[in-house]
């Protein structure tokens, strides 16, 4: 078992000098086989639209070149992975999906919506995942071969994907275009990319919990490339899966509300800050450049979470219609 998993690790090691200089980019294929109301139908235009919502918001990860290792099962390599229903009837309902092939450098999401009488936009997770076969196809489930999601120190998040679950009851904004100030609409491209960030990890993998440190306030995260952009530890919400309300981040300099905070006002299209990019470099991702906002939304990337946690973003109640 040991010598299979070096010799496995080898293969990777040879993989990544051969592609040292191509263009990596993570995509994110979404599935819609649990979309049961249609929220994401083909066959209308706003679910077409929303389709389009959602590979915009995975372009903001295109710039992440980590290699992820597919996940083939076959014969005796088996795995499955059971999640929260993305059209859930009701909040305990799940599912479960059985040997699903994740080709590499991808994720998949299962992305569905229903309707729920609450400000809650929408919520994402990764599910529990259970695995039987060899130890590198074990291995292969658990880190994708990002040796440092299972070593002592924690460093890294390797995802197969998750689900996201948007609030049907919310009234959205499905467009591409910035939304217009002083809507009442929640802006669904802001929400998507939020809960896309939490599957690759933020504020759900174990490489995040190995940041977090507590204080006489809560928890702060201490991740050195979020330290070095915020100036000190930063402070986290009550769930420890966002920065807490108030921390202000930064986009070119500018002043910005960070989009991995716990809220969204209607009306308002928020981005990936520098602080929320630095987090997300310091629990594994190989983040190479920043891109600007306006030049985010050019390619696919993503993604994933860690086991049976939930993160929600939600309006401030204020804002409810
Ligand atoms: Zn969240």
């Amino acid at each position: 078992m040991r010598l299979h998993h070096k010799i496995i690790q080898l293969a990777l090691l040879s993989g990544l000098t051969l592609s040292a200089n191509a263009a990596q980019a993570i995509e994110i294929v979404f599935d819609y086989r649990f979309d049961r109301h249609g929220w994401f139908s083909d066959s209308t235009t706003d679910g077409l639209a929303r389709r389009g919502v959602l590979q915009q918001a995975a372009s903001a990860f295109t710039h992440f070149s980590d290699s992820l290792s597919a996940i083939t099962p076959r014969d005796d390599n088996s795995w499955n992975v059971s999640f929260q229903h993305p059209s859930w009837a009701n909040w305990l309902e799940r599912v479960t999906v059985n040997n699903l092939d994740v080709a590499q450098d991808s994720m998949v999401v299962f992305v569905g919506a229903s309707s729920f009488n609450g400000s809650v936009l929408g919520a994402a997770g990764s599910g529990n995942v259970r695995a039987s076969g060899d130890q590198g196809f074990i291995d292969t489930i658990a880190t994708r071969g990002q040796q440092g999601a299972v070593d002592n120190a924690l460093t890294d998040f390797g995802p197969w994907g998750g689900s996201i679950w948007f609030n049907s009851h919310i009234n959205w904004y499905s467009g591409l275009d910035d939304p217009i100030a002083g809507s009442t609409q929640a802006d669904l491209l802001t929400t998507v990319t939020h809960e896309l960030a939490h599957l690759l990890g933020f504020g759900l993998a174990d490489s995040w919990n190995a940041l977090l440190q507590r204080n006489d306030q809560g928890y702060i995260f201490t991740g050195a490339n979020a330290v070095a952009e915020y100036g000190a530890g930063i402070p986290v919400d009550g769930s420890a899966g966002h920065w807490a309300y108030g921390v202000v981040g930064s986009i070119d300099g500018q002043p910005v509300p960070n989009l991995m905070d716990p809220s969204t006002a209607a009306g308002n299209r928020e981005y990936l800050s520098d602080l929320d990019y630095a987090a997300l470099r310091d629990i594994g991702w190989q983040v190479s450049a920043v891109p600007e906002p306006s030049t985010i939304w050019m390619l696919l990337l993503g993604l994933v979470g860690v086991f049976g946690r939930w993160r929600r973003k939600t309006r401030p109640l204020d804002l409810d219609a």
